[in-house]
C-alpha cells in the first residue's frame, strides 16, 4: 500500500563500551553507507546514554538508537541473552530473573525480543551454545528468528560436527576457511526458531520477528592469522530488519524512535536478507472485511484475500501455523483466500551463491 512507508535498519550491535571494535559514530558512518535508516545499539549489560541521535555525513544519514543486550553474567553457560529496546533506563540488574527483565522493560514502555534463540557450542573458539534456555517465561515481544553472526558460528559448529576431525588446527583451518565467504555458508534462519515462532503462533500468541547482524567488527586470531570477523558495513548489508510506518521519519528524534519502537513491538517488518537482492520493495497485505498490512489484527472473514508481492521472483510460501499452505516458484505475486482464521506469515526464498537462500521472512498477519 502506497500510504505506507519503508525504513531499513539493524537493531542488534555491539560497540567498545562491551565487546565491539568501534565507537557510536564510526559505526553510524558504516550503517549510512550500507545505505540502512536506522540502527540500534545493544551492548552487553550497559545502556549508553547520551549518544541517540541523527549522525550525518556527505552520503546520508542514520538515526542511532540505544538498547540492551542483557545477561546473567553469573549463569554458566551465560546463555539467555535479551534484547531491550525502548525502556529508557539500565535493565542488568534484573538479569537473574527473566521475567522480571520482561516485566521491567514492558513496564517501562519497552519492547523485549529473545536474541538468538538456539544456537549450537563452537568448542574451536570457546564459545558454548548461547541460546535462550529460560522458557518459564511470558510476555516478551518477539524473537530473534535470524541473526547473522549466530547463524555462521551455527553453520561452522555443523560443519566440524559433520567432519568428525578432533585436530585443532584443522578445525582451525577449516573455520578460517568458512570466515572468508560466510554468505556461502549462511542459508536462514535456525530451523528450530521457525518452529518454536510458529508452535507459538499456533497457540494464539502474538510474537514479533526481528532480524538482525549481532555485528561486533571483531577480529579473529588463529594462530598467526588475523582476520575480522566481520567488519559492521558487511553485516548491515546482511539480515536486516525492515519496518512500514503509517508517516514518514521526519527528522525528530523523540518522533522517530516512538515511530519506530511501535512498528516491532507490532510487528510491522521483516526480516529481510539484503546481501540476496534488496528485500525493501516486499509486502504483504490482506483486503477483505478491512484492510491491512504486516502485524495487523483484523477480523476473519469470508471472501478476505492475502496477497504477497515479492520484490523479485522467487519460491513465495504461504504459512499458518507451521503449514504450508500456497507455494509458488519464480513468481513476484501469491493471492490466497484463507479458509480459517489464524496467524498467516510469508517466506521468499531465493538463489543466491549457487543454492536457495532464505530471503525474506514477514511478520504474521493475524486473523482471528
Ligand atoms: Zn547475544
Ligand atoms: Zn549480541
Amino acid at each position: 500500500m502506497s500510504d505506507w512507508h519503508h525504513y531499513s535498519g539493524n537493531m542488534h550491535i555491539h560497540t567498545s563500551y562491551s565487546d565491539g571494535e568501534k565507537l557510536h559514530a564510526e559505526i553510524a558512518a558504516e550503517a549510512i553507507a550500507a545505505g540502512l535508516d536506522y540502527i540500534i545499539v545493544t551492548d552487553h549489560n550497559v545502556y549508553v546514554t547520551g549518544v541517540e541521535g541523527y549522525y550525518e555525513n556527505e552520503h546520508g544519514r542514520v538515526l542511532l538508537m540505544t538498547g540492551e543486550e542483557v545477561h546473567n553474567v553469573r549463569r554458566q553457560p551465560q546463555a539467555s541473552h535479551f534484547l531491550a529496546y525502548g525502556a529508557g533506563k539500565e535493565l542488568a540488574r534484573h538479569a537473574p530473573d527473566p521475567q522480571a527483565l520482561i516485566d521491567e522493560t514492558l513496564g517501562a514502555g519497552g519492547y523485549g525480543f529473545l536474541a538468538h534463540p538456539h544456537e549450537r557450542d563452537l568448542p574451536l573458539i570457546d564459545s558454548p551454545d548461547l541460546g535462550w534456555h529460560d522458557w518459564d517465561i511470558e510476555g516478551f515481544s518477539g524473537l530473534e528468528i535470524w541473526n547473522y553472526m549466530s547463524s555462521f558460528k551455527n553453520a561452522v559448529a555443523a560443519r566440524l560436527e559433520k567432519l568428525r576431525w578432533k585436530n585443532k588446527l584443522v578445525s582451525a583451518l577449516v573455520g578460517l576457511w568458512m570466515t572468508l565467504h560466510p554468505e556461502r555458508y549462511v542459508t536462514g534462519p535456525e530451523p528450530e526458531t521457525l518452529a518454536l515462532w510458529d508452535d507459538f503462533l499456533s497457540r494464539g500468541m502474538r510474537v514479533a520477528a526481528i532480524g538482525n547482524s549481532d555485528a561486533h567488527g571483531t577480529p579473529m586470531r588463529l594462530g598467526p592469522l588475523r582476520r575480522i570477523v566481520y567488519p559492521y558495513e558487511f553485516l548491515f548489508r546482511a539480515v536486516n530488519t525492515h519496518v512500514l510506518l503509517p508517516e514518514p521519519l521526519n527528522g525528530d528524534m523523540a518522533h522517530d524512535r516512538a515511530l519506530l519502537l511501535r512498528a516491532f513491538g507490532r510487528g510491522h517488518s521483516w526480516v529481510g536478507y539484503d546481501m540476496a537482492g534488496s528485500t525493501a520493495g516486499f509486502r504483504f497485505t490482506v483486503q477483505g472485511v478491512g484492510r491491512g498490512i504486516i502485524g495487523d489484527e483484523m477480523p476473519y472473514g469470508l471472501g478476505a484475500t492475502l496477497q504477497v508481492k515479492a520484490p523479485a521472483r522467487c519460491r513465495i510460501r504461504l504459512i499458518r501455523h507451521g503449514k504450508v499452505m500456497a507455494e509458488v516458484e519464480r513468481e513476484s505475486n501469491l493471492a490466497y483466500i484463507p479458509d480459517e482464521p489464524g496467524a498467516y506469515r510469508v517466506e521468499c526464498l531465493i538463489p543466491y551463491e549457487g543454492r536457495e537462500r532464505g530471503w525474506i521472512y514477514s511478520n504474521p498477519i493475524y486473523l482471528r
